[in-house]
Formats: structure tokens, C-alpha cells, sequence
């Protein structure tokens, strides 16, 4: 064990000089929403929505536009969280739903600080782990495997009671994407390795679609095989996608200093995350946000044209091929993750280990 755990740590080393250091100044850059704007942010999981598009969204309130987040699940799944809030290898699944209480209680604060209003957020409580199964198995509904529950078990969601089942979550997205009414909605994209994210990806489209609503469609990669997690931050690093998805539609947000300072406050909300949020903030709070373009080519065909008359280099355009990608995805999605990760059990214990550091002030 003490060998893996060297083994993990040294893997985390050199991940930081990895693929993340890649300059990304071939792709276009997004334009920031404007005052005429209402963007909407898709989270499978609550932590997601800053991660992926942090710094967009804090410049969308600054900028006059109206900003929306929904939450699919709670994040009731993750055993590391629940070890070290009930300091057990072994959590219940009474522990898993107290994760589930703290991590809404963690999106309240955060969408204050971020100054998202009570009436533009959603907690929609479906179960972490299960949107895959939800979504590959309509007419099921399905336990979570770790609270146990078939409905939605928490009183701030939008529909508690609802059971877990494609056709209650697709209502309640629905529900949201009327309120929101976006002209942007940025969601994962559909090959993220989380089966979570790909069908958060695929049922945000799926609902669109059947409301017969066409927004720019941006996608935020956060789970890949080679998962660029370090130790060490580098803020002044760029943020690229993984080389064997350099050629997919990317576009770039350029984040300044201050904005990272923004986000990296917005993150560390999440304590209940911690250690890990330590990982993903030296991951993701880079010179850029990183999103996939997967809809209006034609309009960014035109914006890449613009930007290679003023100088800049030209979008790869060619090698768009979302419906690929959502073959790809769909093929990654349906190995579901299972509760217990073979490294979880390590992760635990070390989180255990080290739990004065981790755990923040005021936690049980
Ligand atoms: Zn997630």
C-alpha cells in the first residue's frame, strides 16, 4: 500500500508538467456574455459548475447578463468526503446523504459569493453515480447506490420526492431551461470519462432539443485518462485539452490574474472537498477556461475567419466531429463507476491520516 501510495503521489508530480502546459493559442476565444445574455450552467456534480466555467460566469454577472445554474445531483457519492465528514472507512448511507446536506449548504455559499441570486440556481437532488443508468434505462427508476434512496431525499431540491427516473429529471430540467430561457448553456462535454458528465451532456441535449431551443452550446472537459491533477499550481500555465482531442472544437476563455484569484476563492468554498479541491484548483485555475464548441460551426467559422484577418491563427474547424464524439462518449459512459473506486480505500485512509489538515473548521 505504501508503495501505491508513493506510486499515486509521484503520478500526481508529473501530471503537473503534463498536457495542461501545452499553449492554446490556436483556438479562438469566446466571446464574454454580454447584458443581453442568459447563460446556463449545467453541474452534474456540485463543484463542477466552478471548475469548468468559473471565470466565464463570475465576468457574465459583472458584464449585466442574467446567469442560471442547475445541479443535477447532490454529489452524495463520494466516499472520500463522507470518510472524513464521519471519520469512517466505511460510511452509511445516513453518512452519504449528511454529505449530500453539506455539499447544497457548500452551492448556497458558493452561488452568494459567485452572486448568483436564490431564484437562479436549481438543486435538482438526482443520484451522484446514477445519471448514466438514468439515462441509458428510461423507464427505470434507479437506487443510488450509496444513500439507497429512489426519490429525491432533500427538501431544498426543486421537486423533492421525485422518483429517480429519466422522465421526473428531464421534467425538472425542462422546468429550468423555461425559467433560464439561455441563449448560452454550458454544459460537459459528451466524452468526458465521468458517466455523469457524459450524460449530463447527453440528457442537456436531449432536453433542448425536444423544447426546441438552439443556445450556443459550450461543453467543459474536466474527467479525462490522463487527468491533469498536480500538486503544484501553475497559474500561469495555459489550459489544453489532452493531445489525442487537440484537434476537436475547442475555444478559450483567458482568465486574468484576478479573475483566477475569483475563482480560486469561488472553489475553495467546496471544503467538504478537500483534499481534492486542492487538486483540481492547480488543475483548472489556469490562464483559461477550456470549452468544446459542439454547435453553430457556421457562426464560428466566420469568427475564425475574423480572427485570422486580425492576426490570430485559424480554429481547426475541419476536424469538428461531435457525432463521433457522442459515440465515443455514450461507449466510455456505459461502464458505470463503481462505489467503491480501487483507489478510493487509499484516498480514504490518507484523507483519514492527514484529517486535521483536511478538515476545515466548524465540519463534524
Ligand atoms: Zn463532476
Amino acid at each position: 500500500m505504501f508503495i501505491t501510495g508513493l506510486l499515486t503521489i509521484f503520478t500526481l508530480l508529473v501530471a503537473g508538467s503534463g498536457p495542461a502546459g501545452r499553449p492554446v493559442i490556436h483556438y479562438p476565444i469566446v466571446a464574454a456574455a454580454g447584458p443581453r445574455d442568459r447563460v446556463l450552467i449545467v453541474a452534474p456534480h456540485i463543484d463542477d459548475e466552478v471548475i469548468g466555467a468559473g471565470g466565464y460566469a463570475a465576468d457574465a454577472i459583472r458584464n449585466g447578463a442574467q446567469l442560471y445554474v442547475v445541479f443535477l445531483t447532490a454529489g452524495d457519492c463520494n466516499r472520500s468526503s463522507a470518510s472524513i465528514l464521519h471519520r469512517t472507512l466505511e460510511p452509511t448511507a445516513n453518512n452519504y446523504l449528511e454529505v449530500g446536506r453539506t455539499r447544497i449548504a457548500e452551492a448556497r455559499s458558493a452561488m452568494a459569493k459567485l452572486g448568483v441570486p436564490p431564484d437562479h440556481y436549481f438543486i435538482l437532488g438526482y443520484p451522484d453515480g446514477g445519471l448514466r443508468t438514468i439515462y441509458d434505462n428510461p423507464n427505470t427508476i434507479v437506487k443510488s447506490r450509496s444513500t439507497g434512496e429512489l426519490s429525491v431525499p432533500y427538501s431544498e431540491a426543486l421537486s423533492p420526492g421525485s422518483p429517480y427516473s429519466m422522465e421526473y429529471l428531464a421534467n425538472d430540467l425542462r422546468r429550468v431551461i423555461e425559467i433560464a430561457a439561455p441563449t448560452v448553456v454550458i454544459a460537459p462535454v459528451p466524452f468526458d470519462m465521468h458517466p455523469d458528465h457524459s450524460a449530463a451532456a447527453e440528457i442537456t441535449d436531449s432536453v433542448l432539443t425536444a423544447s426546441h431551443r438552439n443556445p450556443t452550446r459550450l461543453g467543459y472537459l474536466i474527467h479525462t485518462s490522463r487527468i491533469p491533477k498536480s500538486f503544484v499550481w501553475f497559474p500561469d500555465r495555459s489550459l489544453a485539452p489532452p493531445p489525442r482531442f487537440e484537434n476537436y472544437a475547442w475555444a478559450t476563455y483567458p482568465l486574468t490574474p484576478r479573475m483566477q484569484r475569483e475563482k480560486d476563492r469561488l472553489l475553495l468554498v467546496y471544503k467538504s472537498q478537500r483534499p481534492n479541491v486542492f487538486l483540481l484548483r492547480n488543475a483548472y485555475i489556469r490562464k483559461n477556461e477550456l470549452f468544446f464548441v459542439n454547435d453553430g460551426r457556421e457562426k464560428q467559422k466566420a469568427e475564425s475567419r475574423k480572427q485570422q484577418s486580425e492576426g490570430r491563427t485559424l480554429f481547426p474547424l475541419a476536424a469538428a466531429r461531435s457525432l463521433t464524439f457522442e459515440a465515443e462518449g455514450r461507449k466510455k459512459g456505459a461502464i458505470p463507476l463503481p462505489l467503491h473506486a480501487p483507489n478510493d480505500l487509499l484516498i480514504s485512509a490518507l484523507c483519514l491520516l492527514i484529517s486535521d489538515f483536511c478538515l476545515p473548521s466548524g465540519m463534524p
